[in-house]
């Protein structure tokens, strides 16, 4: 195989962003999490009023506005996006946001566009990217998959303490039932739907903490045959 990219996909809420973020650094490779560019077309979508079926109009609103990731090792998720220069903070995580993005992800020419964007950015890799359809789809030949699981009690826990510490206090029967909806959606679309490659290694991260992920992470890409 000639690159080393790696890429990590799973449900919502299972640990990808902190996983990724993570053994990028330790790796020194590129991160990318593909969540932030949906996040950010379904913020667009909600803040210029375009409805969300409507495809020809997002496609035509998001050629009007730029979106960049930046790296930012201060942010929680280790980056943050501008969205025509101007930062987002944590209004992508918003529950508003959470219950429109996989309605605008399911638009195939919004993934067709994305998905250009994602690897163009991998083209100057070495990557560690998360999201959906990274080891299926965006990195098909991405030398290291992973695909990250984690009870729903779990995730729905970790989600809630996030939306905490943000000061958002949302009930944990409400954060539950929005990630089982998101998976469900993200699993049954047309285009690219949530699962794992047949050549991922799956990760049950509901009982280890982020380090005892990326631990196993790189004791299987240190057993990968060269
Ligand atoms: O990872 P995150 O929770 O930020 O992703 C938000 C949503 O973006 C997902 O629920 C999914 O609908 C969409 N997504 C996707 N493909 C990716 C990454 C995210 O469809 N590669």
């Amino acid at each position: 195989m000639e690159n080393s990219n790696v890429a990590i996909d799973g449900f919502s809420a299972a640990g990808k962003t902190t996983a990724a973020l993570l053994l990028a650094s330790e790796l020194g490779y590129l991160y990318l999490d593909t969540g932030a560019m949906y996040r950010s077309v379904a913020y667009l979508a909600l803040r210029n009023g375009v409805d969300l079926d409507n495809e020809t109009g997002l496609v035509s609103m998001l050629a009007q506005h730029t979106i960049s990731i930046v790296p930012d090792d201060a942010a929680t998720a280790g980056y943050r996006v501008l969205i025509d220069g101007r930062g987002t903070g944590e209004r992508l995580f918003d529950p508003d946001v959470a219950a429109a993005v996989s309605t605008v992800a399911a638009r195939p020419a919004i993934r067709r566009e994305l998905v250009g964007r994602q690897r163009a950015i991998a083209a100057q890799g070495p990557v560690v990217m998360a999201g959906r359809d990274i080891g299926t789809v965006v990195l098909s030949d991405a030398r290291y998959k992973f695909f990250l699981t984690a009870s729903v009690d779990e995730r729905a826990r970790r989600r809630q303490a996030e939306f905490r510490e943000r000061g958002l206090d949302v009930a944990l029967d409400d954060v539950q039932a929005q990630i089982v909806e998101r998976d469900r959606l993200d699993s049954t679309r047309a285009i690219s739907p949530l699962r794992a490659a047949a050549d991922a290694i799956t990760i049950d991260s509901t009982d280890l903490r982020p380090d005892e992920v990326v631990a196993r992470m790189r004791a299987a890409m240190e057993r990968a045959p060269a």
